[in-house]
C-alpha cells in the first residue's frame, strides 16, 4: 500500500523500521498496513490534523491515499519550531512586560502604602499641630488673664501707694497742725500765764489743746484717734465745764446778758435754754446723745453763745487798748467753726473732735480776752 506525501505529493514509501516487517521487505500492494504501520499512519494522520495551517494542499488530504514525508514533516516542525521559538520570545518579552508591569504595580502598592503612611504620619502631624495650637491658645489665655492679674495688681498696687501717700500727706498735715495748735496754745497759755496772778479762771476752768484731744480740767472731748468710740463720760463732764466757762463770763462781764440763751451748768448733765418768741427749748449736752438733731442744737446754742460772749470782749478790748482785732483762732461762720461744722455724727467721730479742740482752743481766747479786759477794767478803776 502506497501513499502519497500531501506536502510534496511524493510517494511515501513506510518506514520498514516503523513496521514488524522484517529488514528489507517492502509493504505489499493492497495489503492493510499492520498494525505498526497504522500506529504510525494515525501518528501523522495527527500531526498533519494539526499542522494543516502549514500544508497548502492539505484541502487534498485523505487519510486512506494520503500522509505526510518525512522530510516535509521536519520542514514543518523546524518551521514551527521556529514559530514556537517566536512566540517564546514574544511570551518572555512579554513576561517581562509583565514583570515590569508587577513591579510597576508593586511600586505603586508601596507608594499608595507609603501614601498611606504619610497620610497617618500627616494625620498625627495635624493632630500634633492642633495640639499645639490648643496649647498656644491655652497659653495665651493664661498669659491675657496673668496680663489682667497684673494690671489688677499694679492697680491695686497705684492704689496702695495713692494711699500710702493721701496717708503721708494727711500726716504731715496732722503734724502742722498739731505744731501749728501747739505754738498757738504756748503763746495764749504764756499770756494767761502773766495774768495767772490776778486771774483764777484759767485755773479754774484748764483748757489744753495740744493733745490729738482737747482736755478741760484733764477729761477730754471727743474720742480719741485709736478709740473706738467717744468717751461719753469725759466728753460729758468737759461740756459741762465749758458750759459753767460761759456762765462764769456771763456773770463777770458786766452788762452781759446772753440773748435768748440761758446756761444750765450742772456737771456731767449740763443744759442749754433757747428761746424762740414765747416757747423756751432744753437741750441736754449730754451723749451718746438719744437725738442727733436736738444734741447737736444744744451745740449750736453753745456756739451761739460763745458769738455774744467773744462779741462782748472784743468790743470791749477794741474800747480799752485801741488794739486788736481780738478775733479767734478759729473763725466762726454759721455754724462752722475754723471751716469745719461744729455738728456731731456718730460715722464722723473723728472730725467732731476735731471740731471740739477748734472750740476749746476759742475758749482759751475768751479766758485770754477777758483776763486782759479785767485787768485793763482794774488799771481804768485805780
Ligand atoms: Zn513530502
Amino acid at each position: 500500500m502506497s501513499y502519497i506525501c500531501v506536502n510534496c505529493e511524493k510517494a511515501v514509501i513506510l518506514d520498514v523500521a516503523a513496521t514488524n516487517a522484517p529488514e528489507g521487505t517492502d509493504i505489499p500492494e493492497n495489503q492493510a498496513p499492520n498494525p505498526s504501520q497504522q500506529e504510525f499512519l494515525q501518528l501523522r494522520d495527527e500531526l498533519i490534523q494539526e499542522f494543516k495551517e502549514f500544508l497548502p494542499n492539505f484541502h487534498k488530504y485523505k487519510p486512506e491515499t494520503h500522509t505526510i514525508c518525512e522530510s516535509c514533516l521536519h520542514n514543518i516542525m523546524k518551521d514551527i519550531e521556529k514559530d514556537i521559538n517566536l512566540e517564546e520570545s514574544k511570551i518572555n518579552s512579554m513576561a517581562q512586560d509583565n514583570k515590569r508591569l508587577d513591579e510597576d504595580i508593586k511600586k505603586t502598592e508601596q507608594k499608595l502604602e507609603h501614601g498611606k503612611i504619610n497620610e497617618a504620619v500627616e494625620s498625627k502631624l495635624r493632630q500634633d499641630l492642633n495640639s499645639v495650637i490648643a496649647k498656644e491658645q491655652e497659653q495665651k489665655n493664661e498669659l491675657e488673664e496673668l496680663g489682667k492679674l497684673q494690671i489688677s495688681c499694679e492697680t491695686t498696687e497705684q492704689t496702695y501707694w495713692e494711699e500710702t501717700l493721701t496717708f503721708e500727706s494727711k500726716l504731715f498735715l496732722l503734724n502742722e497742725r498739731k505744731n501749728s495748735v501747739n505754738r498757738q496754745i504756748k503763746e495764749i497759755q504764756n499770756e494767761i500765764d502773766r495774768l495767772n496772778r490776778i486771774n483764777i479762771l484759767n485755773d479754774i476752768i484748764h483748757i489744753t489743746a495740744d493733745h490729738e484731744v482737747a482736755k478741760v480740767n484733764d477729761l477730754q472731748l471727743g474720742k480719741k484717734f485709736n478709740a473706738g468710740t467717744v468717751n461719753w463720760g469725759e466728753t460729758n463732764a468737759a461740756l459741762g465745764q465749758l458750759v459753767l466757762l460761759f456762765a462764769i463770763l456771763e456773770f463777770k462781764c458786766p452788762g452781759m446778758k446772753y440773748e435768748k440763751i440761758r446756761l444750765k451748768p450742772q456737771g456731767s448733765f449740763s443744759e442749754v435754754i433757747r428761746f424762740t418768741h414765747d416757747r423756751e427749748e432744753r437741750y441736754e449736752l449730754v451723749g451718746p446723745p438719744k437725738d442727733e438733731l436736738r444734741f447737736n442744737f444744744g451745740l449750736f446754742t453753745l456756739l451761739e453763745a460763745m458769738t455774744q460772749i467773744h462779741h462782748y470782749l472784743s468790743s470791749k478790748l477794741a474800747q480799752q487798748i485801741q488794739g486788736g482785732p481780738y478775733d479767734f483762732q478759729h473763725k466762726i461762720i454759721g455754724e462752722n467753726i475754723g471751716g469745719l461744722p461744729f455738728r456731731y455724727h456718730s460715722s464722723k467721730l473723728d472730725k467732731w473732735t476735731e471740731v471740739l479742740k477748734y472750740f476749746a482752743i476759742n475758749c482759751k481766747n475768751l479766758i485770754y480776752y477777758f483776763s486782759l479786759y479785767q485787768i485793763n477794767r482794774q488799771k481804768n478803776l485805780e
